[in-house]
């Protein structure tokens, strides 16, 4: 991976495409990538909204000077798509259901992302350096919802396993797509919190693929699907892409049983230090650690209940070794 230069200052210049009437999307400081992250303004005629606030402090400014917001819609409680709620002076916040503790309270949002759990004392480090602060949320959204801007309507779109209430928006109207940190980016997919699923993250593809089948007619229609880490997709570039994506996940699985066939049985622990999610780029991602564990913690339970593998009943330090069958 090429390393990025570090730039200091504030970003105030923007790249913004309006992508259908209403619907237009913003990019993040450093091309959207983490700890920023992509936004999206919608215009109805009866409501100004954005959809997530990660962009960093000066594209968000940018973005305000273009009229006041009535509502923030937040796709999922990340720091990367939050960490400008503070800064817009919207009346209301809306969030996905089910994750608002993590919003609202400091407690919930380390015992979501699982920055609270013991042994991983980088808690504080991360509490320190994330920016974390409070949103008050006066809505929670559920799936299916139909939300009307006024002459703009989008369906409230729950993608889960990423987080369990990640949630997109479909205009059907205009045929978008806001698939959040779906993002079909190389990497693949990310689970590293507590209430994150790989069996969800699953279905949740399958059930964006249907959709992005659906809006296009088969491919027929021009739809764009927007996410929050990369320019937007095609719907020949997302189809390009979903295949390598979803791949990721067995990837993964086959190095963590290659690990347990060749060395095992290993802790969950030892197993992480291997690094069977990261692989190489873990050196260059400093405090990658709790990702790497909580996500080898889920494919461990994942290929337990598939019979692949299984914890034994011997405890070294108070852990379960694992073992491939
Ligand atoms: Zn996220």
């Amino acid at each position: 991976m090429k390393e990025e230069p570090r730039l200091e200052g504030t970003f105030t210049a923007m790249l913004q495409l309006e992508v259908a009437p209403g619907i237009s999307f913003v990019e993040g400081e450093r091309r959207g990538r983490f700890p920023f992250g992509n936004v999206v303004v919608l215009q109805g005629r009866a409501q100004r909204v954005l959809v997530d606030t990660g962009a960093g402090d000066g594209i968000l400014d940018a973005v305000m000077a273009g009229g006041p917001f009535d509502v923030v819609i937040n796709s999922h409680y990340h720091i990367d798509h939050v960490r400008g709620n503070g800064r817009v002076p919207a009346p209301v916040f809306w969030c996905p259901a089910g994750e608002a503790d993590a919003f609202t309270s400091e407690e919930g949002f380390l015992r979501f992302t699982g920055l609270d759990l013991p042994g991983l004392d980088i808690a504080k480090v991360f509490r320190q350096g994330l920016g974390w602060t409070p949103t008050p949320i006066s809505r929670e959204l559920a799936d299916g919802e139909v939300l009307d801007f006024g002459g703009l309507e989008a369906a409230v779109l729950r993608l889960p396993g990423h987080t369990p209430g990640h949630t997109g928006l479909w205009f059907p109207a205009e045929r978008v797509i806001f698939s959040a940190d779906i993002d079909l980016a190389s990497f693949g997919p990310w689970y590293g919190d507590v209430y994150a699923s790989v069996d969800d993250y699953l279905a949740s593809l399958r059930r964006l693929d249907a959709l992005v089948d659906e809006a296009s007619g088969g491919g027929r229609h021009r739809i764009t699907i927007l996410t929050s880490h990369r320019r937007p997709l095609s719907y020949e570039s997302f189809k390009e892409r979903l295949p390598g994506f979803t791949a990721r996940f067995g990837e993964r699985e086959e190095r963590i049983l290659g690990l347990l066939t060749a060395e095992g049985p290993l802790t969950l622990d030892e197993l992480a230090a291997r690094w069977p999610i990261y692989g190489p780029l873990a050196p260059k991602l400093p405090g990658i650690w709790k990702s790497e564990y909580l996500m080898l913690r889920h494919h461990l339970d994942r290929l337990a209940t598939s019979g692949r593998v299984v914890a034994e009943g011997v405890q070294l330090g108070g852990k379960d070794l694992w073992r491939a069958l």
